[in-house]
């Protein structure tokens, strides 16, 4: 099986670095260190590809070798499909991935068709190319489990226990994330290898296969008022419930299996991993069913968990809704993260915003977190993620920093970054990316949009318009997804990456698209009447043509 590695230095196998940005971050995306199941082309989140196949991969790659500075590449589900001469200020790439037709856009249709090789599952940032690896989702975990220990713990989880389960290429972020705000967490995981790359990249602290073990040490660290993440190997399916016969007081419950996707994502209860695989072949309908079972059972344990006094939250896989099609009539009884802990930020543009280092040499990382600092002097949380992250993320693949920015710092830090590189002092351009999880790129009625202020949860329109925008502002590639995170039929979004590679005509491309992306946010909750967004918009001379005398 064919596998691929990072490509970093100065030498250009492209005939720019435009061109050369998109290549390099197919690479990374792929590169073990990187993705999760990089021989079948799978990044993270269940199946979630870079390319269709390793043909169209290589497609890809010896199209980009080509692409001249005013062209563009179109991309339909991990596959090349055309180039057209366009300009210096359009995006090199666009593509469109797993979206389907509204009354086809069912699990269903989308597998017979990924089976005849006619399409891929993009999730968010895999079939987009701008995946970062477990840092992506770091941060945005640190700070959804900030704000509930604010909300919940006086602000710091320390003598708390949480318990969740999955660590895949997200859900890997969970133990670190709970440790920064100083708690404990037992995170379940079925699959040893997925434990074993978490403790390697230190994002978790020890393993266990034994639940007595596992509760014996989180109990002594909450009594003793030290963070500490446990892998518990197991089912969560049946964890949970016995943590509850046990009578383990746990605090605060989520999950980051990829219970959206029950074929590809989540391991029915009383199968080995190798009982699953084969009859995951051989007969995927009995094995959906067994798997929806289960996660009916997992969402069943976590109910009981809130009823007990736990703060419970779906973390954005889509479980309650896999469970209450199962016939658990409550699993919505908790909410999402994103009503209960993240609107305010969105509203003001604020997401997360990411930028990768095309020379490979973590030195320039570490200028750039310098140059936030620099820049953004007063905002003490920012400065406190960018100091820890520097302690304690590795590096995967190309080195990489996130951080939540909202409208205004985005383009500030983005034309900061590219005045760096103009300057030489930083090795080569930074491509600048974000995830689609985003204030105004995505609509998902379980997820980023659960409970808008006017009911517009599952109005699409607002996706589709900022993947028009930031082409038309010149995004470096564009993308726009159906069915990321929470699974088909329940999500569309879009994706934006720009290059700073020193020029006048990136810095001009830079201003727009960081100017227009999270402008979108703004302006979409400001029409779905958030204050906040209304005021932000009139303080910042966003134009809102239904709020103009
Ligand atoms: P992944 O496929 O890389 O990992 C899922 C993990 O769950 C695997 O390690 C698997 O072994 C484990 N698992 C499956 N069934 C299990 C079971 N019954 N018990 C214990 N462990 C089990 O997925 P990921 O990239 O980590 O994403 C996890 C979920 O989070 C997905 O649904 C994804 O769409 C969603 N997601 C959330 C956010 C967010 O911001 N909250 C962002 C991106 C993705």
């Amino acid at each position: 099986m064919k596998q691929v590695k990072v490509k970093k230095g100065l030498d250009l196998e492209c005939k720019g670095w435009e061109q050369e940005a998109i290549l390099r971050m197919l690479y990374n995306n792929l590169d073990p260190e990187v993705a999760e199941d990089p021989e079948e082309l799978v990044v993270y989140g269940g199946i979630g590809k870079a390319a269709r196949n390793w043909e169209a991969f290589d497609a890809i790659v010896a199209t980009l070798r080509k692409l001249e500075n005013d062209e563009t590449m179109l991309i339909q589900s991990g596959k090349p499909v055309g180039v057209f001469k366009t300009h210096e200020h359009a995006p090199r790439a666009l593509l469109a991935n797993s979206v389907l037709v509204p009354k086809w856009a069912t699990w269903e249709h989308f597998h017979e068709l990924d089976r005849k090789g006619l399409m891929m599952y993009g999730q968010m940032t895999a079939g987009s190319w701008i995946y970062i690896g477990t840092q992506g989702i770091l941060q945005g975990t640190y700070e959804a489990f900030a704000a509930l220990a604010r909300k919940h713990f006086g602000g710091s989880l320390k003598s708390t226990i949480t318990l969740t389960a999955g660590l895949g290429g997200m859900g890997g972020a969970q133990p670190l994330a709970v440790t920064m705000n100083e708690g404990v967490v037992i995170a379940v995981e079925v699959d040893e290898s997925r434990i074993e790359k978490r403790l390697k990249t230190n994002y978790c602290d020890v393993m266990t296969d034994d639940m007595t073990e596992a509760i014996q040490l989180a109990t002594e660290a909450k009594a003793k008022g030290k963070p500490l993440s446990i892998a518990l190997l197991g089912n969560a399916a049946e964890v949970h419930h016995e943590l509850l016969s046990r009578g383990v007081q746990i605090d605060i419950v989520t999950d980051q299996t990829a219970a959206h996707d029950p074929l590809n994502g989540y391991i029915p209860a009383g199968f080995t991993l190798e009982e699953a695989r084969t009859l995951r072949i051989s007969d995927p309908t009995r094995y959906e069913k067994f798997a929806t079972q289960s996660i009916a059972k997992h969402v069943e344990a976590m109910l009981q968990f809130q009823d007990q006094g736990a703060v419970v939250f779906d973390y954005g896989n889509n479980i309650r809704q896999v469970a209450h099609d199962e016939g658990v009539k409550d699993a919505f009884q908790f909410p999402g993260f994103v009503p209960a802990f993240i609107r305010p930020l969105f509203t003001e543009g604020k997401g997360p915003f990411r930028w990768a280092a095309l020379s490979g040499d973590p030195e320039d990382i570490y200028r750039t977190d310098k140059l936030i600092k620099e820049l953004f002097p007063e905002n003490e949380a920012l400065i406190r993620w960018i100091d820890m992250a520097r302690e304690k993320v590795s590096f995967q693949g190309l080195p990489a920093r996130i951080c939540w920015l909202g409208y205004g710092e985005r383009k500030e830090m983005g034309l900061a970054i590219n005045e760096l590189v103009r300057r030489g002092e930083l090795k080569a351009p930074i491509v600048i990316g974000r995830d689609h999880l985003d204030s105004g790129s995505v609509a998902s009625p379980n997820r980023e949009t659960e409970a808008m202020k006017d009911g517009s949860d599952a109005v699409g329109d607002w996706a589709i318009l900022n993947a028009l925008i930031n082409t038309a502002a010149g995004g470096s590639w564009v993308s726009f997804h159906h069915g990321g995170g929470v699974g088909m039929g329940y999500s569309l979004h879009a994706g934006m990456v720009v290059v700073a590679d020193g020029t006048d005509l990136a810095g001009e491309r830079l201003s727009r698209v960081l100017t227009t992306d999270p402008g979108m946010g703004v302006i979409r909750h400001a029409d779905a009447g958030y204050e906040e967004a209304i005021q932000f918009a009139k303080d910042q001379n966003i134009v809102l043509p239904m709020y103009e005398k």
